[in-house]
């Protein structure tokens, strides 16, 4: 639903510097969530007292024009350190949110008010199609091509239930002007022509376009897109929790289109959708950062605002859904998971309450504290009263407090459940809620909830701009008052006088929304192992009745219609309408951190000195290459149970508050790291981080302290239901980040250490954590991970990473002093393993999923090697003008590229993709392709390429994150500096000459791998092969 150019979800930002990108739409319900959590703040001492306005000499006054924009309410924000107003064009009266605050990283979005009307995906074609061409940027998807034409450290479209937005973020002033212009013009001014529409939406074409006598099926990105977004049960379930809660309002639809529904879908509907929704009285901009806004408000004004009258936009007003006087009840069938646990084992259910309005900024504020209250860690009353008797495989996906739609609502589920349990669900929830009403909350609970809130706020992050705008699009497009919003102290102040004057205050909020709610839903969900052949059989009817509405003269035209959208995909193009930077633009390296290195205690320590807030981010890196084979295995286990068991001192419960009211949690990975300079080895490495407030620091380091030495795993009830709940979580999300797990597949065929991370973080570790734990007792497993840990937190093998500000770096250091003292010295187990290559292998994942991810990979050369920036603009290259136009345009899958790791890997692959082996050959026929275009490759060309790699080389840090390239791989900054000039410097012969270095021949190590569904032709090929 969302085209996404935010890449690497789940890698840490500074690392993406020298990683690649993996452009996995992220599904925005979460997103709003998980920056909503972040977003509370400023706890202690905060009265209810009148506020004092001191008088601000604002840049923009209340009441004046400005080309056209009447400014409506300027006010500063201390929480944010921001000058929040509100301007609206007089005559459009398009309504503008602009944030003056110095920051570099600025950000600009459109959006729409779009309930759909139905489910045929209006809203999402047109989001595609807007972004497909417009009056003065006429190319084929100029939103794609600008990936490569700019240094935009966010570019993004997206169709949530009632609005659409456009987004994009950038910390260079041309480039943002350049995609701020084809923004405009693209909602303002989109073509939508009806190629276009067949392309990108839906149509009727045989499966071989050049082939009259193939089936005729149906094609589109949306389509496709679709049938792959809800092949995963998770978005099955949240679907059908937000359409049953709200079955009055535009929510019952899904906006995104319902796959049996886009087929009815019209171009000319498009249109008039497209007429209806996208004019500026019922659109919102924001423009967010330290950039000029006089010059945004002339070309709006000036360019496209002028052409319109205000109109009365009430019809796209969603009212509050009328309450109901009875909870009911709804069933819904999903897919099989062959992955899962065992079929009687993976039902779903979950409970959802309608809550208040959105608009209401201070009672959603206190329901989402609340919410944490009720679902967040084991002190948790829904966790005490649903998990812990473990019954099931922990919450689901769709647990918390969700408040993008105008009522907000609370659900709470759990997954991996018996259908003989559904009744228990149902008492156990009564129970809660009344145990939760007579019993109260541990004030020590509700303290380290409120702490955590603040030091969320504190927390800067690199993409605060977004973060802002995420947090407040609901309410914005629902007419709420966003400054309220983000005046966080003062809600805290507020909560706190509540909380003081009156002891039940949280208690009656439960009263009051859980027990006198009516307006309950109960949702359940079975899989259905003739699920997929359903939606087939469904697919196949449509199809035919598709067909039987034709004309004969429509009918035979579907075959032209085929060449004729094949002819224009082909079709070469004048992309010189679009903007593209400049090497001036771009010149310029970031600045370089002040990192010092030293041994304290005899373990290394990195220290960087760095603006922070009042924060101290700490990062332990543990070297446990030399575990067994056998342990480390279970080291992904160990990293998700460990912390979670309380210590020797405390238990789990009581720990876990101490954790929470002095630290932002303790988080546990797994890396692989390989050697960068000559590829020849890797090592294995334990990852703990954690940050705190400064004036926390010290308990910090004592609770770290506790929790490496003192850790506790005998409670083997806990423990059992922890593994459980781990290996349910392995399963769900497969779907939505395919494309990694393919190429991890792909990785695990070319060498030994690509094959470990696939065995621990890849497909390969689910079946292996299933067979473990079915062959293995908890009590065995309990004593394994004993042993592991016992081995693992050592001075020895340790290296530390400290960011915190100069001024309180002495008493860090400190208390880092104290820490390291009490830490043993085990057994060194400082090494590395030396990399091993393999034959070429393919293999085939068989999964349920009704679309394909497919991934080659091959060894080309570490990150230091002077090729690997060649190669990158190679990738880049290769994605932009070889695969997207084939793979995704040409053959319907939803996303593909190119791209080259730092541990030398060079990967193709595709997501949600229609083809299994016809894209692998082309992945094959890349040399075919580099061949024939050598002579073409021009400065553009090149130039393009290179700032696709350069987005993610400037890519903007947070101050957590300053030196962690140094600090994970050892890449110093002089040589990220001499990578970069090396990335702008490349020339064309250079690109030649690695083409045929790595291209020409069949590489001699390299792996293919298909994640999809089971395939009789596949296997015959295969077989045959
Ligand atoms: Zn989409």
């Amino acid at each position: 639903m969302r085209r996404s150019v935010k890449y690497l979800n789940g890698v840490p930002r500074s690392l993406r510097r020298a990683l690649h990108e993996t452009p996995v739409a992220r599904n925005l319900s979460f997103l709003v969530e998980d920056i909503v959590r972040g977003y509370c703040a400023e706890a202690s001492s905060h009265r209810e007292s009148p506020q004092v306005v001191t008088e601000r000499d604002y840049k923009y006054k209340e009441g004046q024009f400005y080309h056209g924009f009447q400014c409506e309410r300027v006010e500063y924000i201390p929480d944010f350190e921001l000058t929040s107003h509100t301007l609206r064009h007089k005559e459009s009266g398009l309504e503008l949110w602009y944030i003056d605050r110095n920051d570099t990283n600025n950000v600009f979005s459109i959006n729409f008010r779009t309930p759909p009307e139905d489910s045929t995906g209006a809203a999402h074609v047109l989001e595609h199609l807007a972004l497909n061409g417009s009056a003065k940027y006429s190319v084929r998807d100029p939103f794609f091509k600008m990936l490569n034409r700019s240094v935009a450290t966010n570019m993004n479209a997206l169709t949530a239930p009632d609005q659409t937005v456009y987004i994009f973020s950038s910390r260079n002033e041309t480039d943002f002007r350049n995609i701020q212009r084809i923004y405009l013009d693209s909602v303002f001014r989109p073509n939508l022509l009806y190629l276009d529409f067949l392309q990108e939406g839906w149509r009727l074409e045989h499966s071989h376009v050049h082939d009259r006598q193939s089936e005729i099926i149906i094609k589109g990105i949306v389509y496709n897109e679709m049938i792959g977004i809800f092949s995963e049960n998770s978005r099955l379930f949240r679907k059908g929790l937000m359409s049953n809660l709200l079955p009055e309002l535009a929510y019952k639809y899904t906006a995104g289109g319902d796959p049996l529904e886009i087929p009815n879908l019209t171009h000319s509907k498009l249109v008039q959708y497209h007429q209806k929704y996208y004019h500026p009285s019922n659109g919102r901009i924001f423009c967010y950062g330290s950039f000029d806004l006089m010059e945004t408000l002339e070309v709006l004004n000036e360019e496209y605002l002028c052409d319109y009258d205000s109109i009365d936009t009430s019809y796209s007003y969603i009212p509050l859904h009328s309450r109901w006087s009875f909870p009911r009840n709804v069933h819904l069938p999903c897919r099989l998971v062959n992955m899962g646990v065992s079929k009687e084992k993976q039902s779903q259910i979950g409970c959802a309450l309608l809550m208040c309005d959105r608009t209401a900024v201070q009672e959603v504020f206190e329901l989402n504290v609340l919410t944490e209250l009720l679902i967040r860690g084991p002190n948790s009353a829904f966790y005490k009263g649903l998990v812990d008797p473990n019954f099931s495989g922990g919450f689901n996906r769709h647990t918390g407090y969700y408040f993008t739609s105008r009522d907000t609502y609370f659900a709470v589920g759990l997954q991996d459940i018996r259908i003989a349990d559904f009744d228990r669900f149902h008492e156990l929830f009564q129970q809660t809620i009344h145990k939760t009403i007579i019993e109260g909350f541990d004030p020590k609970h509700v303290e380290s909830v409120l702490h955590n809130l603040e030091l969320n706020v504190r927390h800067r992050r690199a993409d605060d701009g977004n973060n802002i705008l995420f947090n407040s699009m609901a309410l914005w497009n629902h007419g709420g008052d966003v400054f309220a919003n983000l005046r966080i102290s003062e809600m805290m102040g507020r909560l706190r006088a509540r909380l003081r004057d009156n002891k039940n205050y949280l208690q009656q909020k439960v009263e009051q929304y859980f027990l006198a709610n009516s307006h309950k839903l109960t949702l359940t969900m079975s899989p259905d192992e003739s699920y997929s052949e359903n939606f087939r059989k469904a697919e196949k009817k449509l199809i035919q009745q598709k067909i039987n509405e034709l004309s004969p003269e429509k009918l035979s035209k579907i075959y032209q219609n085929g060449l004729e959208l094949e002819a224009a995909q082909k079709a070469k193009e004048n992309t010189n309408v679009l903007p593209c930077l400049s090497l001036d633009d771009v010149e310029e390296p970031m600045g370089h951190p002040q990192l010092t290195e030293q041994r304290i205690e005899s373990v290394p320590t990195q220290l960087c000195k760095v603006p922070t807030n009042d924060i101290t981010y700490l990062n332990c890196l543990f070297n446990i290459t030399a575990l067994s084979h056998d342990d480390a295995m279970l080291v992904p286990l160990f990293c998700s149970v460990f912390k979670n068991m309380g210590t020797r001192k405390h238990d789990f419960r009581e720990f876990d508050k101490m954790i929470l009211s002095k630290t932002a949690n303790f988080d546990f990975k797994l890396k692989v790291v390989e050697d960068v300079k000559d590829g020849k080895s890797y090592k294995i490495g334990l990852l703990m981080t954690t940050y705190a407030l400064d004036k926390n620091v010290k308990d910090m380091f004592a609770l770290c302290e506790e929790l490496l030495l003192d850790f506790e795993l005998d409670d083997t009830d806990r423990l059992k239901m922890l593994i459980e709940n781990y290996i349910s979580k392995l399963s769900v999300g497969i779907a939505v980040s395919g494309h990694t797990y393919a190429m991890l597949c792909s990785a695990a065929l070319v060498s030994d250490a690509g094959k470990l991370k696939s065995h621990l973080l890849g497909i390969d570790h689910i079946d292996f954590m299933k067979r473990y734990t079915q062959q293995n007792s908890t009590e065995e497993i309990r004593d394994r991970l004993k042993a592991i840990g016992a081995k693992v937190f050592s001075k020895s093998n340790m290296r530390v990473a400290i960011n915190t500000s100069e001024a309180f770096q002495p008493t860090a250091l400190e208390h880092y002093r104290t820490f390291l003292k009490k830490l043993p010295n085990l057994k060194n187990m400082n090494k590395r393993s030396q990399l091993k290559l393999f034959k070429p292998s393919f293999h085939h994942y068989a999964v349920n999923f009704p679309v394909n991810y497919c991934a080659k990979s091959f060894f080309a050369v570490p990150y230091l090697h002077e090729d690997h920036p060649v190669l990158r603009v190679l990738a880049k290259l290769i994605s932009a003008k070889y695969l997207l136009p084939v793979v995704r345009e040409q053959n319907g899958a939803y996303g593909t590229g190119a791209r080259i790791g730092y541990d030398g890997l060079f990967h193709f692959y595709s997501y949600r993709d229609p083809h299994s082996t016809r894209t692998l050959d082309v992945f094959d026929k890349t040399y075919e392709w580099l061949a024939a275009m050598s002579d073409k490759l021009d400065y553009q060309m090149l130039f393009e390429a290179k700032l696709g790699v350069l987005q993610l080389l400037d890519w903007p840090t947070a101050p957590g994150e300053v030196g962690m390239d140094y600090f994970i791989l050892r890449v110093s900054h002089e040589e990220y500096c001499k990578y970069r000039s090396r990335v702008l410097s490349v020339t064309a012969d250079e690109v030649r000459s690695v083409v045929d270095k790595y291209f020409k021949k069949e590489p001699r190590h390299v792996g293919k791998c298909i994640l999809g569904p089971k395939s009789e032709r596949l296997a015959f090929k295969l077989q045959n092969a």
